[in-house]
């Protein structure tokens, strides 16, 4: 099986997986006071120091939690009384947990609409919350987050990043973005699932979605995931590793393009900054489910943003956004590739996909 599917989940790092390992054999629950919860404390605060470390953050503002989906929700539901905003291509874990929320438009190539973000800023009054991702999953399309900032900041509002696809393929900052909350996962960095973190800076934190413990400063109720915790440390201390490879990885990506484009693709928003190891290509009159199921088969792993649900396919809400017409919405696939990703792999997987053309 040749991945292409790196922003679903990217395999673990295989110097994390073996500290996972060992962090779960050694046990203790860092709440305890002797000495192997000790140890697991120690692990737990080393993790919080390197994660903080990747984004520019005071560990002390690190709060883990078990996933990305976690995190956003939070951070949506962590503000009562604020009003909402967040960008028309926020992944559903933005914007399932903030349903009545205002939505701010985005342009053709997937960008936020700084001007209608500014107009629906205008015609607030009160406390308001802005959620705007650093990258979106399907076209890799990279927001302005700072102006974004500068805009909500003028206000007196939040920001809160979903930045999830970011880390080892752009540099990151909460402090040069300007975000006040920012999202992290580790299984899209190298990590194992089940470890995540939303990253706050000083007078934006958020209230606990999860209640009954004091863990992480009552901040998040529930026993830590201590060997999940530690390998996200791990992974984050190792995303500089993978960045400096990503000049090859886009190289390597801009040559897909082109292959695909000289046998009848349509690249989404290639004008757009993207994600550099991102590309979403359609093929026109092809459903984009039919060409992940027949890619499967032919032993390349690609996922397509529209999800077949009860029989019928749903268009991904991120191209729809986009104004795009339901032969290309309907018919993208996302490719995302790692370092590890060769020229060879690509190009049998050029001669794949060139079959489904004919
Ligand atoms: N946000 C974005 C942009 C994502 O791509 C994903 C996962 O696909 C998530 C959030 C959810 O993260 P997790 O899988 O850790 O819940």
């Amino acid at each position: 099986m040749i991945y292409l599917d790196h922003n679903a989940t990217t395999p673990v790092n295989p110097a994390v997986a073996k500290l996972v390992g060992d962090v779960l054999i050694e046990g203790g629950n860092p709440s305890s006071v002797h000495g192997a919860g000790r140890l697991a404390r120690r692990r737990l605060e080393v993790a919080r120091e390197q994660v903080a470390l990747l984004v520019g953050a005071d560990p002390r503002h690190v709060l883990f939690t078990a996933s990305g989906t976690e995190a956003n929700n939070q951070a949506l539901r962590g503000f009562p009384g604020h009003t909402i905003l967040t960008s028309a291509i926020e992944h559903d874990a933005v914007l399932k947990s903030s349903e009545g929320a205002g939505r701010i438009p985005v342009d053709s190539l997937g960008r936020i609409d700084l001007e209608a973000l500014e107009k629906l800023l205008d015609g607030l009054s009160g406390p308001v919350l802005v959620s705007v991702m650093l990258a979106n999953n399907e076209t890799g399309v990279v927001q302005p987050v700072r102006a974004v900032a500068n805009l909500v900041h003028a206000r007196g509002g939040l920001l809160h990043c979903d930045a999830v696809q970011g880390p080892g393929r752009l540099p990151m900052d909460i402090r040069v973005l300007g975000a006040d909350l920012l999202t992290l996962s580790a299984h899209k960095m190298g990590g194992a699932p089940g470890a995540a973190a939303l990253i706050f800076r000083e007078g934006a934190e958020p209230a606990a979605l999860l209640r009954g413990g004091g863990q992480e400063r009552s901040r998040r109720a529930g026993t830590e995931n201590v060997p999940a915790i530690a390998g996200f440390g791990l992974a984050a201390s190792l995303a500089g590793e993978s960045l400096i490879l990503m000049t090859h990885v886009e190289a390597l990506r801009d040559q897909l393009a082109e292959d695909l484009k000289a046998r009848g693709g349509v690249i989404i928003a290639e004008e757009a900054e993207r994600l550099p190891n991102t590309l979403c290509v359609a093929l026109p009159g092809k459903p984009a489910e039919t060409q992940v199921m027949t890619l499967d088969l032919a032993g390349f792993a690609v996922s397509a943003g529209s999800a077949c649900s009860s029989g019928k396919v749903k268009r991904s809400h991120v191209l729809v956004a986009m104004g795009l017409p339901d032969e290309i919405a309907g018919s993208a696939i996302r490719l995302s590739l790692s370092p590890a990703t060769s020229a060879d792999e690509l190009a049998r997987f050029v001669a794949a996909w060139a079959r489904m053309t004919g």
